[in-house]
């Protein structure tokens, strides 16, 4: 089953205005593809045809839903074509509201419109359909152009995944991590086995509770402390910290998040490095800041921290639960710890890593 939402996987360029606009069809994507009539049969549903930046929690409610009805009615796989920009907020959130999944869901976008020369379009596509008709992986992840080559593409964990480049076709990384597997049209090579496999039963559970007054702080230098004083206000329950570093902000900010956690305000810290854990011990200045009220994160993503408080603050406002959930992970949105090559290996752009996976693969 293929839904699309939008996104320049499903766009061309409109020549008069230099615009991309949404164009393509899922179905027409089909079309246009016939590569994809070899791997199976495929079904689309055009549920929205949005640029990524407008989707929200409306579209991510419909979408879970709608790839648990597909589950329960049998479905072998699903592919979700996304605008790239915001896929891995999207991945995210699918991964907390549709649970222990049987099948894989394959998220998949493209940086070029498909009537482009370089266009990914075809060749991402390709790739994830493979990976949710044939591949063992049965979780949320997102399917893109791995480094540079147009030889394979990348799986990416839905917790752990993230757009890092503007305009590169090789946008996405496994942050803190190694990607789950790699994949060409003709073959699938699991770079790991610590994911869940395909099952045959049908079932899966979807819980799509949603809380909007959250919000991400993005931490700078003065920041000032009104900022936090006027998100309690406007009646946020929950706030996600992009700290600087090792999870820090300034001291000035501290009695407003001190105001605000006793306000019933849940925050939690985690780090605009990206790479990298919370770590609020190892400077008197953490060890503050947590004791105001502020949760570490571990190395979970920003994003998915805030997907992740969204989620949990739909359905509780119980602090002690509200951590519960949010240091509990589902899929590993945090990990026990960062392998010694997932900073670079597998998905750089440069000649010694693609010289080691050529090595890997022969
Ligand atoms: N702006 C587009 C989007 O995210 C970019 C893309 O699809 O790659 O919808």
């Amino acid at each position: 089953m293929l839904f699309g939402t939008g996104g320049t996987i499903a766009s061309r360029l409109d020549y008069r205005t230099g615009a991309v606009i949404p164009a393509f069809s899922p179905g027409e994507l089909y079309g246009s593809v016939p590569e994809l009539a070899n791997l199976c049969n495929l079904r689309t549903e055009k549920l929205y045809g949005v640029f990524s930046e407008n989707m929200g929690p409306e579209q991510y409610i419909k979408l879970a839903q709608r790839i648990g009805e597909e589950i329960a009615n049998g479905v072998d796989g699903i592919v979700v074509g996304h605008g790239t920009d915001t896929m891995h907020h999207t991945a995210a959130i699918l991964t907390f509201m549709v649970q222990n999944p049987p099948v894989p869901i394959v998220m998949v976008g493209s940086q070029r419109s498909s009537d482009r020369p370089s266009s990914d379009a075809a060749l991402n596509l390709i790739n994830a359909v493979k990976a949710a008709a044939e591949g063992d992986i049965a979780e949320v992840v997102v399917c893109m152009f791995g480094p540079t080559s147009d030889e394979y593409c990348l799986l990416h964990r839905g917790t752990r995944v993230r757009k890092m480049h503007s305009s590169y076709r090789s946008t996405f990384r496994t942050i803190s991590d190694v990607p789950l597997a790699m994949v060409s049209p003709t073959q699938i090579t699991p770079l790991r086995t610590d994911y869940r496999r395909r099952r045959k039963d049908h079932n899966v559970t979807i819980n799509t509770a949603f809380e909007e007054k959250v919000t991400i702080l993005y931490y700078y230098p003065n920041m000032l402390p009104d900022i936090v004083d006027a998100m309690v206000e406007k009646g946020y329950r929950g706030i996600v910290i992009a700290g600087t570093g090792l999870g820090h902000v300034n001291k000035p900010l501290y009695p407003a998040l001190e105001r605000a956690a006793k306000a019933g305000v849940h925050i939690y810290m985690t780090v605009q490095t990206l790479w990298g854990y919370v770590q609020m011990y190892v400077y008197e200045t953490g060890r503050e800041i947590m004791g105001l009220g502020v949760v570490p994160a571990a190395n979970m993503l920003p994003e998915v921290a805030y997907m992740k408080l969204c989620w949990a603050l739909g359905q509780t406002d119980d602090p002690e639960e509200v951590k519960r959930i949010m240091l509990t992970p589902v899929s590993d949105e945090t990990t026990l710890r960062e392998p010694y090559n997932g900073y670079l290996i597998y998905q750089g752009a440069i000649p010694e890593v693609q010289e080691f996976i050529r090595s890997i693969r022969r």
